[in-house]
């Protein structure tokens, strides 16, 4: 959990423009984007552009509230859009808890009743 921030992970890829994303929305804090292995239909990932936080242990309380606020309005944008019958918040610390890329990010998976769960 204590390693060292890794610049060029993925996602600080995406970022810096090196590497491609599907876009949902941006600000200058927050970025949501596609999830490329979704495990649903509009399963969208959203990051901090300006904290370098690998998990919610290490981020600042300004940064993650504005995170925080970031994926209530990806949510929205997301029920108004696929209007699902529910969806799950995810967020995962930590090689052993399931993290598998190393830049803080929340998941925004929308659900429906009647569809079978990948993943
Ligand atoms: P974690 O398991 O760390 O919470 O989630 C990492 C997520 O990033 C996974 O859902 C995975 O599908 C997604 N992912 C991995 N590589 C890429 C990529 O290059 N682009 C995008 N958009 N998502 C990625």
């Amino acid at each position: 959990l204590n390693a060292p921030y890794d610049p060029d992970n993925i996602f600080a890829k995406i970022l810096r423009g090196e590497m491609p994303s599907v876009k949902v929305w941006e600000d200058d804090h927050v970025l949501a984007f596609m999830d490329v292995f979704p495990q649903s239909e509009g399963h969208v990932l959203v990051i901090s552009k300006t904290s370098t936080a690998q998990t919610l242990l290490d981020i600042d309380a300004a940064a993650l509230a504005r995170l925080t606020v970031a994926v209530q309005r990806t949510a929205r944008a997301v029920e108004k859009a696929l209007r699902p019958d529910g969806f799950q918040i995810m967020q995962l610390n930590g090689r052993a808890g399931g993290q598998t890329v190393f830049h803080l990010h929340f998941h925004v998976i929308p659900r429906w009743t009647n569809r079978q769960m990948k993943g």
